[in-house]
């Protein structure tokens, strides 16, 4: 079924997404959708983030559901505030849609929207809505909260930080691959069905990313404020250099050492790509890079998601030890295998 917006519009619209957003799980929000501006009290220091998606720039709706963008939009804003050490608290959105969008393919974009605010225990409180010539355009802006002392900035890492990574790197850029492959397949003949069963992890990691709201809530508990964090959205060896220039620290990080899934291997070797380069360059993890004071280290070592690459060092040079030990240098992109 596809109903106009113009049916209901603007403001039926907007009722519309009031009405599933009214329950509201922050403590800190007082007032949500519905006035001229949303109202929050807290006594804690204040983190915003924005981010903006264009259709065809940022995503391509041959490969993803509207569900899963929802989705998505929100959790890369939950990541950067889990990238500060914060937690998120409330998201506004602006939307640009064009009259080719019905009624419920805004509907699905807000479930998505709706399940992402559920799982991250944060309030949508406000937004615009417009109409746009060119393609679908939203707009996602996180609010969180974080105590003074906790706040992690790129600048931190010092000399002998031990560097650490979660979960696992490259998953989405390799499932970004199957997803290509199947919309060339689907171009050239539109009655072949997608084969993706052998490679759910991965496209999953690319169409529905989480953001590690677990491990900033896992490193809390421990007692840990890393010295330095960023998360991995345009890949590794980007943040490294984001952390080495802000710090004016180095790096040294052990391809050994860098956790990539067996799946991301997998799609690595059907692509003939480097599984390294792809851990390197992919972007889009969505996994967090930080670093700790040696004296923590005994507090984290044996958590299950965190790995250990490397260490920081004084001089300035970034570089990464192959696993035949020798020192390639970390470069932003067009990083090539050795
Ligand atoms: P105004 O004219 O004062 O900007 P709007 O009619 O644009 O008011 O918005 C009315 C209310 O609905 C406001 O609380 C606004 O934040 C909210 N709102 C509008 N569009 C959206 C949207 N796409 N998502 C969430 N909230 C929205
Ligand atoms: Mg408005």
């Amino acid at each position: 079924m596809k109903t106009d917006i113009r049916d209901i519009g603007e403001f039926g619209l907007i009722e519309q997404i009031k009405k599933q957003f009214a329950r509201h799980q922050s403590p800190s929000t007082i007032k949500g959708i519905g006035d001229d501006a949303a109202v929050i009290a807290s006594d804690k220091t204040i983190l915003i983030s924005t981010d903006m998606l264009l259709e065809n720039i940022h995503f391509d709706l041959t490969y993803t559901t509207l569900q899963y963008l929802g989705y998505k939009a929100v959790a890369v804003n939950i990541s950067d505030i889990a990238a500060m050490n914060g937690k998120a608290t409330q998201i506004t959105t602006n939307i640009g849609i064009s009259n080719r969008f019905s009624l419920e393919s805004v509907q699905a974009l807000y479930e998505g929207i709706k399940q992402a605010c559920d799982t991250y225990k944060v309030d949508l409180i406000g937004g615009d809505t417009t109409s746009s010539k060119a393609g679908l355009v939203i707009s996602v802006t996180v609010v969180g909260e974080i105590e003074k002392h906790k706040i992690t900035y790129r600048s931190g890492a010092k000399k002998n930080n031990i560097i650490c990574v979660t979960g696992d790197l490259g998953a989405a850029y390799m499932g970004l691959h199957i997803l290509n492959r199947e919309k060339v397949a689907f171009l050239a003949n539109p009655h072949t069905q997608p084969d993706i069963s052998a490679h759910t992890y991965i496209v999953q990691r690319q169409l529905k990313p989480e953001a590690r709201v677990d491990i900033i809530h896992d490193l809390s508990t421990l007692g840990i404020v890393p010295t330095s964090m960023i998360d991995i959205s345009d890949g590794l060896a980007s943040e490294l250099l984001h952390i080495c220039n802000q710090s004016g620290v180095g790096v040294r990080i052990y391809e050994e050492h860098i956790p990539i899934a067996n799946n991301t291997l997998e799609a690595a070797v059907l692509f003939q790509i480097e599984p390294i380069t792809a851990a390197l360059n992919g972007g889009e993890d969505y996994e967090l890079l930080f670093t700790i004071d040696q004296k923590d280290y005994e507090k984290v070592k044996k958590h299950a998601d965190i790995r250990f690459i490397g260490y920081i060092t004084e001089n300035t040079d970034a570089f990464l030890v192959s696993k035949e030990n020798q020192y390639v240098p970390i470069q932003a992109q067009g990083w090539k295998h050795f």
